[in-house]
């Protein structure tokens, strides 16, 4: 009997029909192939992307050099130094992400007291000479800067769903 079925699972090409079954299927069917880059798929507003450091409207940096993102930092991404100011508030000195170990796992904005490290919608970046992939304070400001009212708009719809 079960020689039978062989048999004639061979002589009606039953396989070949399920394979073009299958093919036809796909071939059909919806597609899911996105052309990046003329489309995109939709992302997150909670999107981790490359890093910035936020300032406050009136233009004072955020940071005030606790250090708990440096500590919580599980690929020893972030290295910070840090001096006191002359009217007594202290800041980082230097502010350096490696975004060759970073894990993008965004424990260092969840760690950030006032918000200042963040994680941007910003994912088409590459870097082409040793350095680039280093972001030092001056470019994470800067990088903050050009992001600062998407970063507010996205934080205010996380203050919506508490
Ligand atoms: S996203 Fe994660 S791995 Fe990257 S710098 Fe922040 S804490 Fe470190
Ligand atoms: S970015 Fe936030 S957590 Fe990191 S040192 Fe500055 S204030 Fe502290």
């Amino acid at each position: 009997m079960k020689f039978l079925g062989k048999y004639l699972n061979s002589l009606f090409l039953f396989e070949l029909l399920k394979g073009l079954r299958l093919t036809g299927h796909y071939f059909f069917g919806k597609k899911f192939t996105v052309f990046y880059p003329e489309e995109k798929t939709p992302q997150s507003h909670r999107f981790r992307g490359l890093h910035a450091l936020r300032r406050y409207p009136n233009g004072e940096e955020r940071c005030i050099a606790c250090k708990l993102c440096e500590a919580v930092c599980p690929a020893l991404a972030i290295t910070i130094d840090s001096a006191q100011r002359e009217d007594g508030t202290r800041r980082t000195t230097r502010y350096d992400i490696d975004l060759t170990k970073c894990i993008y796992c965004g424990f260092c904005e969840e760690a950030c007291p006032v918000d200042a490290i963040v994680e941007t919608r910003e994912f088409e970046y590459h870097g082409e000479q040793r350095g680039d992939l280093l972001m030092t304070k001056e470019k994470l400001l800067a990088h903050g800067d050009k992001c600062e009212k998407d970063l507010a708009s996205d934080r205010s719809r996380d203050a919506s769903y508490r």
